[in-house]
């Protein structure tokens, strides 16, 4: 397994315009090294500790992704350490950020996670929110909403392409709208298994573990 072989091999395939965010969760930073040194800037992390820990003993130029479940209680340890973070799914945590990222007086960059296979395993929030989410957020003065972010059902390359339709649909027709707070700049879905179809069906923001650093265990 080579880091860089795998790098390489992922940005020949990815169009220009399109950002590759390497996912290091359980990783170990002399594995990101590698990664950095292959010019790759972006790194996501799912679990607040440990962003927070690498965020410490990482070079200070990386841009820190967040793309784990975020509960509310641990909002206020990212305010100033994240460049984006993808997975907001409720008006509670909405509140949240905007009173922690508010008090440090810093805008969140934030990705709306849309729960677009409705599973009931999984976070995201369900289409039909998000008109009640959009409302909330427009009264906000620290949260700006720059795109959305998917997690699909696992499936074969007929049903990836058919969720990431989908969500592409949701995200142009969201793109001919304007609300305070609220652009669609960046679409983020596909991850190791399927970022090749996720790209050709519109994605902008891949996200990528496995197949830049090896299996997790
Ligand atoms: C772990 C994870 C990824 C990366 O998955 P791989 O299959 O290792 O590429 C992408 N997005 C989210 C939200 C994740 O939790």
């Amino acid at each position: 397994m080579n880091i860089k072989e795998n790098i390489d091999y992922i940005l020949e395939q990815l169009p220009k315009g399109v950002t590759l965010v390497a996912v290091s969760k359980t990783k170990p930073i002399e594995l990101m090294e590698e990664a950095y040194k292959c010019g790759i800037k972006d790194f996501a992390e799912n679990k607040v500790q440990e962003l927070l820990e690498k965020h410490e003993n990482f070079h200070s130029d990386v841009k820190w992704h967040f793309i784990g479940h975020l509960q509310t209680n641990k909002v206020k340890y990212l305010v100033g350490k994240v460049h984006l973070i993808h997975s907001l799914d409720s008006v509670k945590l909405l509140n949240q950020i905007e009173k922690s990222f508010g008090k440090a007086n810093e805008v969140a960059n934030v990705l709306i996670q849309i729960n677009i296979g409705r599973e009931a395993t999984k976070s995201g929030m369900l289409v039909e929110d998000l008109s009640e989410f959009i409302s909330a957020l427009e009264s906000c003065e620290f949260v700006k909403a720059r795109g959305l972010m998917v997690i699909i059902p696992k499936g074969n390359e007929q049903s990836n392409r058919y969720y990431f339709q989908k969500t592409k649909k949701i995200y142009e027709d969201l793109k001919n709208t304007s609300y305070k707070n609220f652009c669609m700049e960046i679409l983020s879905m596909g991850m190791t298994n399927d970022f090749k179809i996720a790209v050709e069906e519109g994605s902008n923001m891949v996200r990528v573990g496995e197949g830049i650093f090896g299996k997790r265990i």
